[in-house]
């Protein structure tokens, strides 16, 4: 890896980052004036912590990550933005990353003005690290792999993973938004060994909290303090973060959640099967199944038409046919199996 000072830009490396009230003076007090907030409507009346440390020790206790090397945000979209932010100089640095997977990187690199290199996965959407490498030139900062990747639902093989984070010399983003649902073990407990990995994960999949917009990052301590550096100065709000610690003591429900619906997709891919028309129906280690039909469009409109609401990825790269299904309830995936065996 290249040094990271090196790879930061040079703007975001020179610039003093704003300084809160709460940052200036952070013991205890029993007059607060220095924020010019109303000293009526507690606890809502005051700024909340900047950098959550309170949530982050709950976060680190589960993820068994530092609170220092954790970076929480609103959702995952703000850490995506905020790397590209951070290390990516528009119209002169680009970013590498697979094809298809999920869309908000390439949204992000084009509000950002940055160029976009997509490199197809082989057909059976597994990764080859050199051909991603061969991508890359000295301009490229950033490397994006999603694992289990969005839409495909499978796994990245993790010797090609570890081949280009140790290859590459800038920084690779793995977003593990679905790595409950899989068989194989996240790349953080081995986060210290690599200095360019961030890793990514969500509130919104396996915790069912999409809605409180919480998303995490795992990297050194001098990245992360780039991303504090950079983010708006109370991004994740106290509503968020009193509640995410209040879930956070119900890891025994989500583990139950979580094997509820590896269980349902079991059945849901059993199922799915008997139907003569599914031509495929890929392997998954996501809470979702791509499933390909001989004409996805006019399948996706008749289940519209029964209220019945899938992910239309017809004319996603490699994935031409397919439809993407989440693994519902018991009761939503039989309703959508009757509504296949009609629609025949
Ligand atoms: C759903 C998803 C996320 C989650 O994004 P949030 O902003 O945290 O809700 C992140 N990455 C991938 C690949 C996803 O599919």
């Amino acid at each position: 890896m290249k040094d990271l000072k090196a790879l930061i830009r040079k703007n975001i490396l020179a610039m003093k980052p704003y300084s809160s009230a709460r940052d200036e003076f952070k013991g205890e007090a029993s007059v607060f004036l220095d924020a010019n907030e109303n000293p009526l409507n507690n606890p809502y009346n005051r700024y909340p912590d900047p950098l959550q440390w309170k949530l982050k020790e709950k976060v680190s206790e589960i993820k068994g990550i530092a609170p220092e090397n954790i970076f929480l945000g609103n959702g995952s979209d703000e850490p995506i933005d905020l790397v590209i932010r951070i290390f990516c100089e528009p119209r002169v640095d680009n970013i590498v990353a697979i094809d298809p997977t999920y869309g908000m990187y390439f949204v992000c690199a084009e509000v950002n003005d940055i160029e976009y290199r997509k490199v197809l996965l082989n057909d059976d959407f597994s990764l080859d690290a050199d051909k991603l490498l061969a991508a890359t030139d000295k301009n490229t900062k950033i490397i994006f792999l999603c694992s289990p990747n969005n839409p495909t639902g499978n796994l990245l093989d993790k010797t090609e993973v570890l081949k280009v984070i140790n290859t590459f010399d800038g920084i690779v983003v793995v977003d593990e938004a679905y790595i409950d649902f899989a068989t194989d073990n996240s790349l953080l407990t081995e986060l210290d060994k690599y200095p360019n990995l961030i890793v990514l994960q969500t509130f919104s999949k396996a915790w069912g909290l999409a809605a409180v917009r919480l998303g995490m990052a795992f990297a050194s301590t001098e990245i992360i303090s780039y991303f504090n550096k950079v983010k708006y100065p109370y991004n994740v709000n106290k509503l968020t973060q009193d509640f995410v610690y209040g879930e956070l003591e119900k890891l025994q429900q989500k583990t139950e959640w979580v094997d509820m619906l590896i269980s349902q997709r079991a059945l849901l891919q059993q199922e799915l099967a008997k139907l003569p028309f599914v031509q495929k129906i890929y392997p998954t280690d996501a809470n979702f199944i791509l499933v390909k039909v001989p004409d996805a469009n006019d399948m996706y409109k008749k289940l519209v038409d029964k209220g019945i609401i899938v992910r239309n990825r017809n004319t996603v790269s490699l994935c031409g046919g397919c439809l993407r299904i989440t693994v519902g309830t018991g009761n939503e995936n039989k309703k959508l199996l009757e509504a296949l065996q009609l629609i025949g």
